[in-house]
């Protein structure tokens, strides 16, 4: 201010005058925005772009320039402020269900109502991106003059896709370049926000639902889906051959009781202990451990009977569900006295099981030789 004030008198008098500084801070944004420096955000002193924008009467978008052109605040939506009349708004709109994945292109003054039905599974910013380049097709196969032609899109993400300059996904670079061949006709993208029943996106929504919906709906080309969900669909894939190999094994009949299913949260619950914790509950769910019917086998004792009620033989599935003499601690930790079998323990929290067994005499390190 003081820099200010020590300029010339008329300088001096214009620096007071109303919005100098503010227009002073314009320009520097400019210039910022020019050479990149500037990030733009739709909060605070970010929204400077949109001051301007409409200080100068302009709200048509340069196309792909910046995302301050394109992404107008949701206030501009109040009172629809930003659709002006002499402009032909289209809209698009991506619909992804389990059903399919559809886009919708809407345009009262194009006479366009369209549903296209993707043929891959995509993700839902490449199916909005899609519908932009969609949209531009349409534009151009209608025939009409092109000025003044909005596109809208309520995903401010596939706006902000098309609009950067690194570009290394196909489907940006798809859409880029239909963009490309409208460059400069007076074409312009625009957000316009979801759900607030601005009447052309409700319009672009409900062909969008009809084009994942319908099997009827012209199908496309869609966007091949990235490697993140590629990599998702192959772990989807190895974890039901897995399921699959467990339950038809005839094998390893304790641990298909007592873990009958493949389950990364009860896997991530035993892991969470100690090593030796873990051998110990790897040992009760294999049934490799030192139970009497084991010992017997490997010939360190003579009978397997019960250690603690020396009325049956010691099994995994004798201890942990009927053994008498260990009722008390099998009712203080898992809340039964007794089991009905292997599974009722398999919808235990794997917790339990392990508390319960680190008391059990086929864990201590010394084997009691009987008889
Ligand atoms: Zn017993």
């Amino acid at each position: 201010m003081n820099k200010e004030v020590n300029k010339e008198p008329h300088q001096g008098a214009k620096a007071c005058s109303p919005g100098y500084h503010r227009s002073q801070a314009a320009k520097g944004v400019i210039r910022l925005r020019e050479s990149n420096l500037w990030k733009p955000t739709n909060y605070g002193h970010s929204r400077i772009l949109d001051v301007i924008r409409k200080l100068s009467g302009n709200k048509r978008p340069n196309l792909l320039n910046n995302p301050t052109d394109y992404l107008v605040v949701r206030e501009d939506w109040d009172d629809n402020s930003v659709i002006n009349k002499h402009e032909t708004s289209v809209y698009t709109d991506a619909s992804v269900t389990k059903t399919g994945t559809g886009i919708g292109i809407y345009s009262e003054a194009l006479n366009i109502q369209k549903s296209y039905r993707l043929k891959n599974g995509c993700r839902a910013i490449q199916a909005e991106i899609c519908a932009i380049g969609e949209a531009v097709r349409l534009i151009r196969a209608s025939g009409k003059p092109l000025g003044n032609v909005i596109i809208y899109s309520d995903s401010q993400a596939a706006l902000k896709s098309i609009a950067s300059k690194s570009v290394r996904s196909k489907v940006v670079m798809s859409c880029q370049e239909a963009l490309s061949w409208i460059r400069g006709d007076g074409v312009g993208l625009r957000w316009v926000p979801g759900h607030r029943n601005v009447v052309g996106n409700t319009g672009a929504d409900g062909l969008a639902k009809l084009g994942a919906r319908e099997s009827g709906a012209e199908v496309i080309d869609s966007p091949l889906p990235p490697i993140s969900s590629l990599k998702d669909a192959i772990e989807k894939i190895t974890l039901e051959k897995q399921k699959e190999i467990w339950q038809n094994r005839n094998d390893c009949g304790i641990a298909r009781n007592l873990w009958p299913k493949i389950d990364n949260s009860r896997t991530g619950q035993l892991l969470k202990h100690k090593k030796n914790l873990v051998r110990i509950a790897a040992g009760v769910i294999t049934g490799n451990c030192a139970v009497g019917v084991n010992l017997q086998k490997w010939k360190i004792t003579n009978d397997n009977y019960c250690r603690e009620c020396n009325e049956e033989e010691e099994t995994i599935e004798h201890l942990l569900c009927r053994c008498p003499a260990i009722v008390n601690r099998r009712f203080q930790i898992m809340g039964q006295e007794f089991l009905d079998g292997l599974e009722d323990a398999a919808e235990m929290e794997i917790n339990k099981i392990m508390n319960f067994a680190r008391n059990w005499k086929c864990f201590r390190s010394e084997v009691v030789k009987k008889g």
